[in-house]
């Protein structure tokens, strides 16, 4: 019997999706510029916003600005950690309720997938320590 992944993205493109992006932190902006070929103002300037005490990334048509027309991330290999992570987030680990919310957010997870299988893949990954 081939077991079904707990959780396999399926590049829905719902997370690049809303009102707001995460954040970006500097050394991660150092990155994407350098990824990009443009400097920092330039990334700051195109892509880049203040938000409430953090910089995240300009939302354009209701997705983050990274987000291709084919549904893929522009700059996959250096995005930010907190999209990398996602949606394996530390949070789940301290409550089921985390864990149904996220779950209702993302449909990467399979279906039969149990809280306490997705608490082992957190802390397998490496993120249970916030
Ligand atoms: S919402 Fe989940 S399945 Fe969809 S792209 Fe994001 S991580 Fe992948
Ligand atoms: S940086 Fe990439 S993965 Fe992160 S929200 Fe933007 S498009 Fe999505």
């Amino acid at each position: 019997m081939t077991m079904e992944p707990v959780f396999r993205c399926i590049q829905c493109g719902h997370c690049c999706h809303g009102d707001v992006t995460v954040s970006v932190s500097v050394h991660e902006q150092e990155v994407m510029a350098e990824y990009l070929g443009i400097s920092l103002d330039e990334l700051h300037r195109d892509y880049l916003v203040q938000r409430d005490g953090y910089t995240g990334m300009k939302i354009v048509q209701g997705h983050c600005i990274f987000y291709g027309d084919d549904g893929l991330c522009r700059i996959h290999p250096v995005k930010p950690f907190h999209c990398r992570r996602w949606p394996l987030h530390p949070s789940i680990l301290q409550d089921e309720q985390a864990w149904e919310a996220i779950r209702g957010d993302c449909p990467g997870f399979s279906r039969e997938a149990l809280w306490e299988d997705v608490c082992r893949l957190v802390k397998e990954a490496g993120y249970g320590d916030g």
